[in-house]
């Protein structure tokens, strides 16, 4: 019988999710997060020590991997920590804040606040454009949930949440809460994200014509693309964001759609197709919890 991912030593002995964590962030040894020093640094050893706790002679310091993470402040264990990163990393459609307090024993509200914690960790800051010569990018939007305080329409999105969405084919995806489907909601967002040098695929015709070449896709889901003039992999990767966000998630203030929108770029753009496995793509959510600090306080539903 194979070995199950989750017998690992790091999910279950705090001293070994410490030494995974460090082999993940700290590729070249300990570096201090108050100086950036890397050279006079010691490990503290003792019975009164907490676990992963090194001294920077350089400073004076002492501080741990999760120092300056979105790990930091958190009372929950290291090794608890790693076990939801794998769960959501894993999870296709995503894992709610009620399963986490359910597998992991934590409170409700702790499941919560780890869960956006891992959310922003998946975030990637300081992307470069997408695309390039001979790529192909599609551009779609699609609507999801409900705006507060507007009333719900017979027809129209005008109750909703807009997301446009970029996916290079074979590649990654990108997805942006917008106030509204407007040119001028729409090109500063694909001027910033997307290559000029791109074939861009897209229903939405003066947003195509700034690229090197552009595919008008029929905005009407009856008609088929012809060729490589389609939108079907947005349309894929919309597929399993609404069973997620329906399924799994059911209620998301607007203000966190972003977050979710983080979450399911993270999966998608980190999937088995481009060879990341299920602990690779959790290895990759590990090293985006380093300087994300989460300063809020407040828990919403
Ligand atoms: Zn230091």
């Amino acid at each position: 019988m194979s070995k199950s991912v989750l017998d690992a030593a790091h999910f279950h002995d705090e001293h070994a999710a410490y030494a995974y964590l460090e082999s993940r962030i700290w590729p070249s040894g300990p570096v201090c997060p108050k100086c950036g020093g890397c050279e006079r640094i010691g490990k503290m050893g003792g019975k009164s020590t907490r676990i992963g706790v090194y001294k920077c002679y350089q400073c004076r310091k002492p501080f741990r991997a999760t120092v300056g993470t979105v790990f930091e402040a958190s009372h929950v264990p290291l090794r608890l920590w790693l076990q939801a990163v794998h769960l959501m990393a894993s999870s296709k459609k995503g894992i709610s804040s009620n399963q986490f307090h359910r597998v992991l024993g934590v409170t409700l509200k702790t499941a919560w606040f780890m869960s956006h914690r891992i959310r922003e960790a998946m975030k990637v800051l300081g992307m470069e454009p997408m695309g390039g010569e001979g790529q192909i990018v599609e551009v779609d939007e699609t609507a999801i949930g409900r705006l507060e305080g507007v009333p719900k329409q017979k027809a129209g999105y005008a109750h909703k949440n807009l997301v446009l969405t970029l996916v290079e084919r074979g590649g990654s995806a990108r997805s942006f809460h917008v106030d509204s489907t407007s040119l001028a909601d729409i090109l500063p967002v694909v001027r910033a994200n997307i290559r000029r040098e791109s074939k861009l695929m897209t229903w939405y015709k003066p947003v195509g014509k700034e690229f090197a070449s552009h595919g008008a896709v029929a905005h009407s889901k009856h008609e088929y693309g012809r060729g490589e003039i389609h939108t079907n992999t947005v349309e894929g990767f919309y597929s399993i964001f609404k069973r997620g966000m329906k399924g799994v998630y059911q209620h998301c203030a607007e203000k966190h759609l972003h977050r979710y929108l983080a979450e399911f770029d993270f999966r998608y753009s980190n999937r088995v197709a481009l060879g990341i496995d299920d602990v690779a793509r959790a290895d990759r959510a590990l090293k985006g919890i380093v300087g994300k600090r989460l300063t809020y306080q407040t828990p919403h539903h």
